[in-house]
């Protein structure tokens, strides 16, 4: 678990270069958590690209890393037993447990446009500090194996947190990932969540692409390792609609 920064990228962004740059807010940085409590639904793969392109656009983004797995940190080349601070030193009080991430954030919040939270895949301690600390949620759900009563479950810690933690946290989106386009059952999955969900499915859509397997490998997110793949080019479609929600 660790935390480390995403500093806005050098590299030139051939579409994005006409973007504004927002003034950062009074409130400070806006808190996603990336969350369902199924593995293997790309909550870390989302957390570091979008992260990513949130960095494209200019924005000054801070990635958090709340799963002891460490897969956040390890995607970016950093070994986590590495760490001489990590998240363990965040959270190691006893009291107000639930509260621990929230406080750490609080005096930094002003130093950054996004803070961007991975989750492990439970409903535990540690998913309940990251939806404690958060102003928004971003579900990522696998269209293959969809999971309705997973995503209801979501919803009720949800209540739960905002009956008793966060009463501002909202979800800001559901993210159809690892969607095969060439079946019927994803194009049936993507139906069935727009039926329960309405609009709070996001527009862009994850296709499944080796790229994603690779990129981890090399230390980069999907945006620095293939800048021109369709990968890339979905979640800066991502960002946008995320920036776009964030003006309503
Ligand atoms: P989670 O954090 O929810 O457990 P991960 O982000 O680790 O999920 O993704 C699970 C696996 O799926 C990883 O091996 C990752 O590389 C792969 N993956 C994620 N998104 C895609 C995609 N769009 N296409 C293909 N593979 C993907
Ligand atoms: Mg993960």
């Amino acid at each position: 678990m660790g935390f480390f920064e995403r500093k806005p990228s050098a590299m030139p962004e051939q579409t994005e270069s006409a973007t504004a740059v927002p003034e950062p807010t009074e409130s400070g940085a806006q808190v996603i958590a990336f969350a369902n409590q199924k593995g293997g639904v790309a909550k870390t793969t989302t957390t570091l690209n979008l992260a990513a392109a949130f960095g494209e656009k200019g924005h000054r983004v801070l990635c958090i890393d709340m799963d002891p797995q460490g897969n956040l940190t390890m995607s970016q080349g950093i070994d986590p037993d590495s760490l001489e601070v990590s998240m363990y030193d965040v959270l190691s009080t006893q009291i107000g447990r639930e509260r621990s991430l929230e406080k750490a954030l609080a005096p930094i919040k002003q130093d950054y446009d996004f803070i961007c939270i991975d989750t492990p895949p439970s409903l535990g301690l540690l998913t309940i500090n990251a939806l404690t600390a958060a102003d928004k949620v971003i579900v990522p759900v696998q269209c293959e194996y969809l999971s309705m009563r997973g995503l209801i479950q979501l919803q009720n810690t949800m209540s739960m947190i905002r009956e008793n933690l966060n009463p501002e946290v909202q979800i800001e989106g559901i993210l159809p990932t690892l969607v095969d386009t060439r079946t019927v059952h994803a194009k049936e999955a993507i139906e069935l969540l727009e039926e329960n969900f309405g609009d709070r499915v996001f527009a862009s859509r994850i296709t499944k692409t080796v790229r994603f397997a690779e990129a981890p490998v090399k230390g980069m997110s999907v945006l620095k390792y293939d800048p021109d793949g369709k990968a890339a080019y979905a979640y800066r479609q991502l960002a946008r609609e995320v920036l776009e929600n964030g003006k309503r």
